[in-house]
């Protein structure tokens, strides 16, 4: 018999470790508390639910999911040793964190002679796979988007034979892991959902992706990213289904379909930085001359995690981070920009909050994120392009309809006035929404200290 340790890859379907033919697999899920202590409650309440789907999809075929809590260094070889499993298998995962676990879990099964078998599964094309011509990991999206677009992918696998088992242990909940109920609503998890929303996307948003994609208010992205995260879906099924859509697709409408998934291929970019450079997760990507000076002002920090700036879309966002626990792209993109650029707060801190209330945080593609926001990451964003969040909403939310959706306090307020707010004079404000803070800086005065923040960096003045 063999154990297959899920982690990551919440699923039966399309699953490479699960359907190596080796001998026939039952699963394992092991609570790690050092995992537990990097988590959020949204992404938990999200986990507990794809293990419940899973679990019911085990045992609809005679087999079951193990649940324990502990390390898996100890849990993994006694449940072996207890079931007569003589291996255990997995899907790599890319970060240092999970490398480091994986190493010490080896270690302690080899010792007890039990064979492992580690499978590439997560990501298309595994890190090393996709290099420059001499050899190294690329540094710029673009060239690495082409290979991977080109490059052949692995066929879909089926559902395997599972072995006959059966486990008593009940999947614990999220209080008993010391997490307090999340006061985001969180999406169902499961593959069931996942495919659900796969197909939804692909009925008509992905046609029009390239165009509505940046605008919030249209609602037109996959939102598949916590189903991503936690494999609830396997990503060759989501890109064996979108290359469908792409075959059938011409002029703008296969161009949009061409640049979702282009997308797919930047979460796999960011994981081969994660795993050539695993320091990332602390430490800017991008080394300067100096250190950057962030000015780390705390309750500029709570202003923003609360969605009290005064301006209009940097709240919005972070109010549907609160209520949804995800936020638009774009608006991530804004509001991190925010974050760095106008608060002058190390995005490390803008990370952290989002680990903590993303459903879909996920380390590669979150650091991706912020470092990119924060020009410390690759293929950043220049230090001296600063987004201007009032013209960024006016132009991709320019009926308000985003913003008034999560900041109720301007729902009656005309959206000139809302993308002017920085602008209007006290009274104007206290007129026009007098629930509605006024702006904490001022854009145009930040812009220069964030410039010359970054020009001392670059040794460039005093
Ligand atoms: P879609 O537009 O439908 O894209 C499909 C999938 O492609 C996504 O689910 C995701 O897996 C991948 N993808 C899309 N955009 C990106 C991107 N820029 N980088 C990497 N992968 C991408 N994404 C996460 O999955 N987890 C995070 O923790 C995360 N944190 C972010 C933090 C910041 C500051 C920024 C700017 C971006 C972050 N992103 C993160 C990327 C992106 O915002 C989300 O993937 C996207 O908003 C998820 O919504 P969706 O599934 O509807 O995306």
């Amino acid at each position: 018999m063999r154990l297959h340790w899920h982690r990551r890859d919440l699923r039966l379907a399309d699953n490479r470790g699960l359907a190596d033919l080796s001998e026939p697999p039952t699963g394992v899920f092991v609570f790690d508390d050092v995992v537990l202590e990097h988590a959020g409650a949204p992404r938990v309440a999200f986990m507990l639910d794809a293990l419940e789907k899973l679990r019911a999809g085990y045992r609809e075929r005679g087999s079951d999911l193990f649940v324990r809590h502990g390390d898996p260094g100890a849990v993994l070889p006694a449940l072996a040793d207890e079931q007569g499993a003589d291996v255990v298998s997995w899907n790599r995962d890319y970060s240092g964190l999970a490398q480091r676990r994986d190493d010490h879990v080896s270690e302690e099964l080899k010792a007890d002679d039990i064979i492992l078998q580690k499978f590439h599964d997560a990501i298309c094309h595994e890190p090393g796979s996709i290099t420059t011509n001499k050899g190294d990991p690329y540094s710029v999206y673009t060239y690495f988007w082409k290979k991977w677009r080109d490059r052949e992918k692995e066929p879909l696998r089926a559902v395997p034979d599972l072995a006959d088992a059966t486990d008593d242990e009940p999947i614990p909940t999220l209080d008993e892991l010391g997490f307090e109920a999340p006061e985001a609503a969180i999406p169902e998890a499961g593959t069931e959902a996942a495919r659900e929303q796969l197909e939804d996307f692909l009925a008509t948003d992905v046609y029009r992706y390239d165009d509505a994609r940046d605008y919030p208010a249209e609602g037109c992205t996959s939102r598949l990213s916590p189903h991503l995260k936690f494999g609830t879906i396997g990503i060759r099924t989501v890109d064996e289904r979108v290359r469908g859509a792409l075959a059938s697709a011409e002029g703008e409408a296969k161009e949009s379909v061409e640049e979702f998934r282009s997308q797919l291929a930047w979460r796999e970019f960011y994981t081969h930085v994660l795993y050539f450079n695993p320091e990332v997760v602390t430490e800017n990507y991008k080394s300067y001359d100096n250190d950057i000076e962030w000015e780390d002002d705390s309750e500029l920090l709570e202003a923003w995690k609360r969605g009290e700036t005064g301006y209009p879309i940097v709240d919005a966002g972070m109010r549907q981070l609160r209520q949804e626990a995800f936020m638009h792209n774009r608006v991530r993109m804004i509001a991190a920009s925010f974050l760095t650029k106008d608060l002058l707060v190390d995005w490390r801190h803008g990370y952290d909050h989002f680990r903590a209330q993303l459903v879909d945080h996920d380390t590669a593609n979150d650091n991706g994120g912020w470092q990119w926001a924060a020009s410390t990451g690759t293929d950043a964003q220049p230090y001296f392009r600063i987004f201007n969040p009032m013209t960024q909403g006016e132009r991709y939310d320019p009926e308000a309809t985003y913003i008034t959706e999560y900041v109720p306090e301007l729902r009656k307020t005309d959206p000139e006035i809302i993308h002017s707010w920085h602008e209007c004079s006290r009274t104007q404000r206290a007129n026009a929404a007098p629930e509605y803070p006024d702006p904490i800086v001022d854009h145009s005065e930040r812009r220069e200290t964030a410039l010359a923040m970054f020009e001392r960096a670059r040794g460039e003045s005093d």
